[in-house]
């Protein structure tokens, strides 16, 4: 998608500091950290929320989350840390490309 700004920094057209990439997903540090350690994963193809998600993208959602706990492990959050996704502008999303947060590194406030 053109005006995307993370499918731009797939096609290496905006920098990023880059954490993790396959054929699927590509991982890089949040510009804006939450917490000490703040990483976004995604998916290479444009999804623009969880709410776009079909069946065919289970695999995929499962892949995503599933490389949570090893980059967490790969960062030191041997403490534990936090995924977040945020859908829709009512559930605090601004970038509208899929998006898994996992952040931590410092006492995280409950939240819920
Ligand atoms: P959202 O609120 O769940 O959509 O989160 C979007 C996240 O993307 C925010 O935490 C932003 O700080 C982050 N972000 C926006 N632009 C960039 C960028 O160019 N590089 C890295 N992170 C970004």
């Amino acid at each position: 998608m053109t005006d995307c700004i993370f499918c731009k920094i797939v096609a290496g057209e905006l920098p990023s500091k880059k954490a993790f990439e396959n054929d699927e997903l590509l991982v890089f540090h949040d510009i804006h950290p939450a917490a000490p350690v703040h990483l976004l994963i995604i998916p290479k193809v444009h999804i623009a929320s969880l709410v776009e998600c079909e069946t065919q993208h289970e695999g995929l959602l499962g892949r995503m989350l599933l490389l949570a706990p090893e980059l967490a492990r790969k960062h030191g959050l041997n403490d534990g840390f936090r995924t977040t996704i945020n859908t829709g502008r009512g559930g605090g999303q601004e970038v509208f490309h899929l998006h898994v947060h996992v952040f931590g590194g410092g006492k995280m406030p409950h939240l819920i």
